[in-house]
């Protein structure tokens, strides 16, 4: 509880650096490295057209083994001109329309048509309103709004007025594949390699039910990830799914491959068809929230001790950093409890229960049911504790144990009529991942 002696400067030394305007050059400048070097490497393996299977696999509801589409060839029509509109802080949907000289009428008919999809009243700043136009006679054709990284809001003008409907965002997908070494955190070594932000935390959330990444990690630790690269009208936008990946803990090497069965059910296997999800996360703190504080030569966790009794793992995180619940189950207490102060107590079955302690705020209450994943408070120091941090325990039988030291078996492995079809994902990346 008051055990704990955090590398609070560095900590804060890691935060300032993202905010430096040099990290950003450097990144920018790295990006664009490995943007040319993954030109010249990966691109399109067999494991391209695989994956082209894999996802009109996905379209079809895997009903079909897909063969790969081909577009029906379109008669070439003059583009529309299109006017990009950048949504500035408190601009609204009425005053952008107005500025790009569309008629007040032809505004509220198309907020009509849409409203069913989206509202166009709550057009977000830092988001794109593209509006298009014939590009002979300049008349005002539709426009075009991003709802999530997956879809769009499309409105045309018909004959018989505004349609409004959601479309797939259809990217142009490219493969990359990593390989690192950490020196410091799996965080900094996916940057250092090139790797989207965004990809690395994928990467370290594919393996939160093997990898401690707050613990376990050890310098020399490697790592090989395959991933899909999303891009449009040839410019990148962001990562995509982890196809496969490889980390090596010390001496143990863990393998991960992206598998969807018939039903549409997705998940990642080990090499065998064995589920990486597992009835516990290895963390409480997902690892978005430890990457940048992570460093091996610093002490950030305090780990489980009988020694000094203190039979917990304490997670280093900022005042509010979301925790979450590491398995299912049901809030058996939630509220004030001495030194431990805001303290929220999971029972997960006859066997496990795990309590979160010096909360800052506490998100659920007793008797209230919860998923693996789910936030049930935040990080704080209340109680009996020197800094911001979790103090995270882990109860089996009534006894306080350590959970580095359970082993939990895998959720559903693969079907044994899906065998032959995930054994040939295991055949496209295997290579990859040696
Ligand atoms: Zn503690």
């Amino acid at each position: 509880m008051s055990d704990v002696q955090f590398g609070h400067k560095s900590a804060k030394k890691s935060r300032r650096i993202f905010r430096s305007p040099d990290f950003w050059f450097t990144l920018f400048r790295m990006k664009g490295k490995a943007l040319t070097l993954s030109v010249g490497i990966v691109m399109v393996l067999a494991g391209g057209i695989f994956l082209l299977a894999a996802s009109s696999r996905k379209a079809q509801g895997g009903q079909e083994q897909a063969a790969v589409e081909k577009q029906p060839a379109v008669p070439a029509a003059p583009k529309d001109r299109v006017e990009s509109a950048e949504i500035a802080p408190k601009m609204t949907y009425g005053v952008l329309m107005e500025e790009h000289g569309i008629a007040a009428a032809d505004a509220a008919a198309i907020y009509e048509a849409s409203k069913d999809i989206y509202d166009l009243a709550t057009i977000r700043a830092g988001k794109r309103l593209d509006l298009m136009f014939d590009p002979q006679s300049g008349a005002f054709k539709g426009l075009m709004y991003p709802l999530s990284t997956e879809e769009e809001l499309h409105v045309r003008r018909e004959a018989d007025g505004w349609k409004a409907s959601r479309e797939p965002i259809v990217y142009e997908v490219k493969l990359k594949t990593v390989n690192g070494t950490v020196s410091s955190s799996l965080y900094a070594a996916g940057l250092e390699q090139g790797m989207d932000e965004g990809a690395v935390i994928e990467l370290g959330d594919v393996f939160q039910w093997t990898i401690d990444f707050a613990q376990d990690v050890r310098v020399g630790d490697t790592f090989t990830a395959v991933y899909e690269e999303r891009y449009r009208d040839g410019a990148y936008v962001m990562p995509g799914r982890i196809l496969a990946a490889k980390y090596v803990n010390g001496s143990t090497a863990s393998q991960a491959y992206w598998f969807q069965n018939a039903a549409g059910e997705e998940g990642y296997y080990d090499e065998k068809g064995g589920s990486l999800r597992k009835m516990f996360l290895k963390a409480p703190v997902a690892f978005k929230y430890i990457t940048s504080g992570f460093t091996t030569g610093l002490r950030y966790v305090s780990a489980f001790n009988t020694s000094t009794g203190h039979r917990a793992i304490d997670y280093a995180a900022a005042q509010g950093t979301p925790i979450r619940a590491t398995a299912d189950g049901v809030v058996s207490f939630a509220g004030w409890d001495g030194p431990y102060g805001n303290k929220v107590s999971i029972r997960h079955n006859g066997t496990y229960s795990t309590n979160y302690c010096h909360q800052s705020k506490m998100i659920v209450k007793k008797g209230q049911k919860v998923t693996q994943g789910e936030i049930i408070g935040y990080v704080g120091t209340t109680g009996f504790s020197t800094g911001p941090h979790l103090h995270y325990e882990m109860v089996k039988n009534g006894v306080k144990i350590n959970p580095m030291n359970e082993t939990f078996p895998g959720t559903d492995p693969i079907k044994s009529e899906e065998q032959a079809a995930f054994d040939e994902v295991v055949k496209t990346w295997g290579d990859a991942l040696r």
